[in-house]
């Protein structure tokens, strides 16, 4: 029998819904579409500094692997839990549809603060989630990465620990490793930059001048952190910027680079001179033209959906808009680039990693670059041309498309997997 599915999980599958409908899938495809094929929960007992022993749990979900073996990140959070990692997984099945990328979708995570622990304590930790589920992951099987909370010397560990266990060095196993372990050119600006190509194509296609455009960013980690500057250079202003700690705000545009240092120095974008001072959210309801949601899950929802003021949003977070909000934002006429579309930059360039590790030959800066603008554009313009072309009533609403680009997203992801899962015999 079916598993009962969680609100959240139950949430994250609404999209699918409404792809579905307009693909007319019958019910029993729409569950099977819905249901990962593997949940694997472990439990990771780790030396703590202090000499006594932690237990941590961690995940491994698997959800689709129809077009190729399952890939996405690790997120190291204390809020992680298995139905986060089963969305966040489900995400990346559609993802990598979107772009048109080999792979299914598979996430993992641990629930852990990795704010509080000590290098050495994060790396046991993650030594003994790699053993752990070492058995389940493989450059053909299942290829993890970095997301909220893991980073480039995470996947160091995670690789060394596979290797021994494997017996051979694979190291498409993982990627967004060092350039010294054959990480990619280009991978750890990855997300932003293509998000930064989303937000190109949008503005083209939508008729919003660049030059003097007003940006909000909530969020400056790995994804944001690259965003300004790239903006920045084609002559827009960046007004609000947040991190975990708070928000600056400053209607005359802020130098990004001077942003940069001043985080880098007081670990935080709160307090940069000539500022005013914001709470984290405010980016979300800043007076702007562009807002850029690069933070975490559920952040504008049916409480402030109403007060967002950009006419344009791409979601660099994974899942920042709730469905409800994303409802008051259609019929508003503010048009919303999808994360499944405006985040998969990241993903994209992993796989440049993973196919320069097969070929044992290295592409340079330009190359990858290049190479993920054509890969990002061409999917805005899928996900656009589905947007504008699907017949369904949208009179209500003020917009120039016919569906908004997150239900044009999965419709066009789910008939790349529901074609794969055909082909395999799988319904
Ligand atoms: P990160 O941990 O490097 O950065 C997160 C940033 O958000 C930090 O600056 C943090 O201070 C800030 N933040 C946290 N809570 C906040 C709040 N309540 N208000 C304002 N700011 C807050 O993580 P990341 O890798 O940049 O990931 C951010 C989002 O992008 C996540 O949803 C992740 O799943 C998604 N994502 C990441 C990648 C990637 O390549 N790293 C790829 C695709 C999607």
């Amino acid at each position: 029998m079916a598993e009962k599915k969680s609100n959240l999980y139950e949430e994250s599958l609404r999209p699918l819904k409404n792809a579905a409908d307009i693909l007319n899938l019958e019910s029993d495809i729409v569950e099977a579409l819905s249901s990962p094929e593997r949940a694997l929960i472990v439990s990771l007992p780790v030396k703590m500094d202090n000499g006594r022993i932690k237990v941590f749990e961690g995940y491994r979900v698997r959800h689709n692997t129809a077009r190729g073996p399952a890939k996405g990140g690790i997120r190291y959070h204390p809020k992680v839990c298995l139905d986060e990692v089963k969305s966040l997984a489900f995400w990346m099945s559609i993802k990598n549809a979107v772009v048109g990328i080999p792979y299914g979708g598979g996430k993992g995570g641990i629930t852990c603060n990795p704010k509080e622990m000590s290098l050495g304590e994060l790396e046991r930790l993650t030594r003994g989630y790699a053993a752990a589920i070492a058995r389940c992951v493989g450059p053909d099987q299942d290829i993890p990465a970095p997301d909220v909370g893991t980073n480039a010397q995470i996947m160091g560990w995670f690789l060394d620990e596979y290797l021994k266990i494997s017996g051979k060095y694979d190291a498409g196993v993982i990627t967004s490793k060092p350039l010294s372990l054959g990480g990619s050119r280009g991978r750890n600006t990855a997300t932003g930059r293509g998000v930064f190509f989303a937000t190109l194509e949008a503005a083209r296609v939508f008729g919003i001048p660049l030059k003097g455009a007003r940006i909000a960013i909530q969020g400056y980690g790995n994804v944001a952190r690259p965003i300004p500057v790239y903006l920045h250079d084609l002559g827009c202003k960046i007004v609000a910027v947040s991190d975990s700690v708070g928000g600056a705000y400053n209607p005359e545009g802020m130098n990004p680079m001077k942003l940069a240092d001043f985080k880098a120095k007081t670990r935080s974008v709160k307090g940069f001179p000539g500022s005013t001072e914001m709470d984290t959210a405010d980016p979300l309801t800043a007076d702007c033209d562009i807002l850029i949601p690069a933070a975490l899950e559920n952040q504008i929802t049916e409480k402030n959906a109403d007060d967002v003021k950009a006419k344009l949003l791409v979601e660099g977070a994974n899942g920042p808009t709730t469905s409800k909000a994303d409802k008051i934002l259609y019929e508003k006429g503010a048009i919303v680039v999808p994360d499944v579309l405006a985040n998969a930059g990241g993903v994209t360039v992993s796989y440049f990693e993973w196919v320069q590790n097969r070929m044992g030959y290295y592409w340079s800066d330009e190359e990858v670059d290049e190479k993920l603008k054509r890969v990002m554009t061409d999917a805005f313009k899928d996900v656009y041309q589905t947007a504008k072309q699907t017949q369904i009533d949208t009179s209500f609403a003020k917009q120039p498309l016919k569906v908004d680009m997150r239900t044009a997203a999965y419709v066009t992801a789910v008939r790349k997997i529901v074609e794969a899962m055909q082909a395999l015999g799988r319904i």
